[in-house]
């Protein structure tokens, strides 16, 4: 067993307490690593404020994870010592059904084992990234290229490749419009991997106030959905919507924004139902779609894409007792844009 100093909520309502963990004794295929950064996903506080169902606690949350490994199993392949590696929100899937083996884990039929809160194989409750330490089967491990700093990479890991995989599964590139709706974590990654594709891109926040930093992160246009004016200016213009918004939204108000065979591709998870008005599909052929993460060879191909466009996330670097305070910054929509947790301060 490796003991691990870590961050954990002991309920639902308390906030997160300075704890250890023991992660399991590293197997042949297993990767030990030392965890340097650690982001905080909206994810992670639905999760432990029980909006996604009850949770067994202590829970240590955290799955956007940028490491060093520090040993490897015997049999251990992929990753040497010394490599700097990240793990995002899976840590393993069934690896038998077809769309693993397509390389589609986070679509395993049998449910992928997510990186906290899920069962894991020997029956144990998986523990996250706000910990000194991680054990990790090899192939659920990434390698960080050289040249992304390990902290402005851990956020992308769950932001970068849940925006990612959409934006190119949908042909985000040149000659298409696309609108990301919602600058946080997930929207301002959206914000520069369109815009490194070719895209055009436009966002769609509650205020004018982030306009700016829009601009900067590669927009091209910039649009406050508390101003009715702007449904009306944008009816029928975008291919692509990608909707990363914590929060239930009206959703045909967005739907009503595409063009003939636009999609919406709803990534955000509110713990809320949406309600769909049919008409506002079937006027113009428009499709409602939902995407999760990415798989871990696309998760590969996203750090790389990353590394060759020079694009990092935007992020505030915080000690681990500001985690509580960064919680309720993000619940207010005030992080600019992905609060990262040095994790030589747990
Ligand atoms: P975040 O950093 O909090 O960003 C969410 C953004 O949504 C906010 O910055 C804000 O942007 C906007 N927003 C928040 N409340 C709103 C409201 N009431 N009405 C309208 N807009 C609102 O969160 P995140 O980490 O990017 O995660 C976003 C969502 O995606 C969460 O629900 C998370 O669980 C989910 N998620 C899904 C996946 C997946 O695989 N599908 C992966 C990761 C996360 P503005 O200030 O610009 O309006
Ligand atoms: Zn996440």
């Amino acid at each position: 067993m490796v003991t691990a100093t870590a961050y954990a909520a002991p309920s639902a309502t308390e906030p997160l307490v300075p704890t250890t963990i023991e992660r399991r004794a590293v197997g042949p295929r297993d990767v030990l690593i030392e965890v340097r950064f650690a982001g905080i996903c909206h994810s992670d506080i639905h999760t432990v404020r029980g909006d996604w169902g009850p949770q067994a606690f202590p829970l240590t949350p955290g799955h956007e994870i940028a490491g060093v490994v520090v040993e490897v199993g015997a049999a251990v392949t992929r990753h040497s010592v010394g490599d700097r590696v990240g793990v995002g929100c899976m840590v393993n899937s069934c690896r038998e059904c077809a769309n693993c083996l397509a390389g589609n884990e986070q679509y395993c039929v049998a449910g992928f084992t997510g990186t906290y809160g899920a069962v894991d194989r020997d029956g144990s409750i998986t523990q996250g990234g706000y910990s000194s330490h991680v054990v990790v089967v090899e192939d659920f491990v990434v390698g960080i290229p050289a040249g992304l700093e390990l902290d402005v990479a851990a956020p992308l890991l769950c932001a970068g490749v849940t925006t990612y995989s959409p934006l190119r599964h949908w042909g985000a590139g040149p000659g298409k419009k696309v609108a990301i709706v919602g600058l946080g974590g997930l929207g301002h990654m959206g914000v520069k991997i369109a815009h490194a594709l070719g895209a055009e891109v436009t966002v769609l926040s509650q205020t004018l106030k982030k306009q700016a930093d829009a601009l900067d992160l590669g927009a091209d246009h910039f649009f406050a959905t508390n101003d009715a004016q702007t449904f009306a200016e944008l009816a029928g213009s975008f291919d692509l919507i990608i909707n990363t918004v914590s929060a239930v939204v009206d959703i045909d108000a967005y739907l009503r924004l595409l063009a003939l065979d636009g999609v919406l591709v709803n990534v955000g998870a509110p713990a809320e139902p949406l309600s769909v008005n049919v008409f506002s599909l079937i006027s113009t052929r428009r499709a409602l779609a939902g995407s999760t993460i990415g798989g871990i060879r696309e998760t590969q191909e996203m750090l790389d894409f990353c590394a060759e466009h020079n694009i990092g996330s935007e992020i505030e670097v915080i000690s681990a007792e500001q985690i509580n305070e960064a919680y309720e910054r993000v619940l207010a929509s005030d992080v600019r844009y992905r609060f990262v947790i040095d994790a030589s301060t747990i």
